[in-house]
């Protein structure tokens, strides 16, 4: 997958080196090129923002013109590739484990980091996607953009080192993950589960499967809604409704 990302600042996405993105990198998985937008100003002074029309406005807007330079840039480079442009927006519809996925499968991701009171309109016309991370407004889309591509980088096969984790995550698998323990068996009087130092696999197998229906009952509710549920499941859900231990 090749990553495009324009950003007024650049440097931010030296972090992300150090984490995931460093692995998928390392496998060859995954070819960022980061583009600071403001190179393309075609004014004198490279200015990349400006005052809003209308007066009275908080801040500045991002010009589309070196928006819209750096993607036809890109495009040109890049005319083959299967892509999508996301612009990074807190008014639009928020990333989830789906929106992952379906990233994943793309050859190219190209991200649009806003900054200071937002783009200028236009710049949606280059846009096959819009997301934000969560209803809350943020300096700009560069730590949002970062957390997109982690999402996407450890869907990678070979990324995690473990294929198991990636498809029993919460919301990957339609449940939420059961509790998870490791050493020591008591830990300042706190113990582990009986059942999960018997060794009986099936036994294990029941109790995370109704601890993961327990944790998407008290905390997630609705995704109980979209699951096809197995009779095993059904039982299950009765028997925690019964005891109330939610
Ligand atoms: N004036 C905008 C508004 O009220 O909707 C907020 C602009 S914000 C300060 C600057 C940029 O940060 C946005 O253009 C966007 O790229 C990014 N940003 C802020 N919060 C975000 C979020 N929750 N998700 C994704 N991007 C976000």
């Amino acid at each position: 997958m090749r990553i495009d990302i324009l950003t007024l600042f650049p440097e931010m996405f030296s972090s992300l080196e150090q984490a995931i993105l460093g692995k998928a990198k390392a496998k060859g998985l995954v070819d960022i090129y980061l583009h600071n937008f403001q190179e393309m100003s075609d004014n004198k002074q490279k200015h990349a923002d400006d005052y809003p029309y209308g007066g009275e406005s908080a801040g500045m807007l991002l010009l589309p013109q070196p928006i819209f330079d750096t993607i036809d840039k890109i495009q040109k480079e890049t005319p083959d590739l299967k892509k999508r442009v996301i612009l990074l927006d807190p008014t639009a519809q928020v990333f989830n484990q789906q929106k992952a996925e379906e990233f994943v499968k793309e050859e190219q991701l190209i991200f649009i980091c806003g900054r200071y009171e937002g783009v200028d309109e236009r710049v949606r016309f280059l846009v096959s996607d819009e997301v934000s991370i969560g209803d809350y407004v943020l300096t700009g889309g560069e730590l949002a953009a970062m957390v997109i591509i982690d999402a996407v980088m450890r869907l990678f096969p070979g990324v995690l080192g473990n294929e198991r984790s990636v498809k029993c995550d919460s919301y990957s698998s339609g449940l939420l993950e059961e509790p998870q323990y490791t050493r020591p068996k008591e830990f300042r009087g706190l113990k582990v589960p009986e059942v999960l130092l018997s060794g009986d696999h099936e036994k294990i197998r029941k109790w995370r499967l109704k601890e993961s229906l327990r944790k998407t009952c008290q905390r997630r509710p609705k995704m109980l809604e979209k699951l096809a549920l197995t009779a095993e499941m059904k039982k299950m859900l009765a028997e925690i409704f019964h005891t109330k231990r939610i």
